[in-house]
């Protein structure tokens, strides 16, 4: 079994959840007392949002970078970054390493193919909607994306920071989001990606009919099973 390294904290409330599926889906595959084998580095949130809202992203690649080397010394085979939104310095963080990242867009655009969709709508944070950093590994895959309209990008970037990265779930929060998912999918959209990993615990697919692409479990899934590859 390869070992897991996870880079998380962002939020770690979300990061949880990784670890949940990881050991769950480990369980299920190998049965018995198996579970996942795994390093959390669980890094300092406010540092990294800090980075973020300044714009300073280089100082944020150079802080997941320390933490990919420090796990692939720890003896990690692949590296798993719990977030969409730090993706953006993906990049840079696999050329400080020699160990592989699996991208977490890469591996929804994988799932999104195998059930063929060609046109999702992308809800996450500001960066992750309005960036090409992300939509970009999605576009490359023949899939078309929609996004909120402005005021609801606002919405739903300040319910993540202010909300579900503090551990924050309100019933009124789901309204809005639901209510945002159905405006999607009256444009078109085949599904909708909660392309950010807190989404999931407002959430889930029980509340609605349009397919939900919840990229945490997605990519803890693939995780799981690219370690007992
Ligand atoms: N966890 C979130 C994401 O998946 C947002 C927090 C962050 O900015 O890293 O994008």
């Amino acid at each position: 079994m390869k070992t897991i390294g996870l880079i998380g904290g962002m939020s770690w409330e979300s990061t949880v959840t990784y670890y949940q599926v990881l050991n769950n889906v480990i369980k299920e595959k190998l049965g018995g007392l198996h579970s996942a084998k795994c390093l959390l580095y669980s890094l300092d949130f406010h540092e990294i949002e800090k980075c973020q809202s300044t714009g300073e992203w280089e100082v944020s690649a150079q802080i997941l970078s320390e933490a990919a080397l420090t796990l692939e010394k720890a003896g990690a085979d692949f590296i798993v970054i719990c977030t969409n939104t730090m993706h953006k310095v993906a990049d840079k963080v696999q050329e400080a390493i020699s160990i592989p990242i699996l991208h977490i867009a890469e591996v929804t655009a994988q799932v999104l193919k195998a059930e063929n969709i060609t046109k999702i709508a992308l809800l996450g944070t500001k960066y992750t909607m309005e960036q090409d950093f992300y939509k970009s590994k999605l576009i490359e895959d023949g899939i078309r994306v929609l996004i909120p309209d402005k005021e609801d990008i606002e919405t739903v970037n300040e319910i993540i920071y202010n909300e579900l990265c503090v551990g924050i779930i309100s019933k009124h929060s789901k309204e809005v989001y639901l209510n945002i998912i159905d405006k999607l999918t009256n444009k078109g959209a085949q599904g909708v990606i909660l392309g950010c990993t807190e989404i999931g615990l407002l959430v889930q697919q029980r509340d609605t009919k349009t397919p939900l692409f919840d990229t945490t479990l997605i990519h803890a899934e693939k995780a799981a099973l690219f370690s007992i590859e």
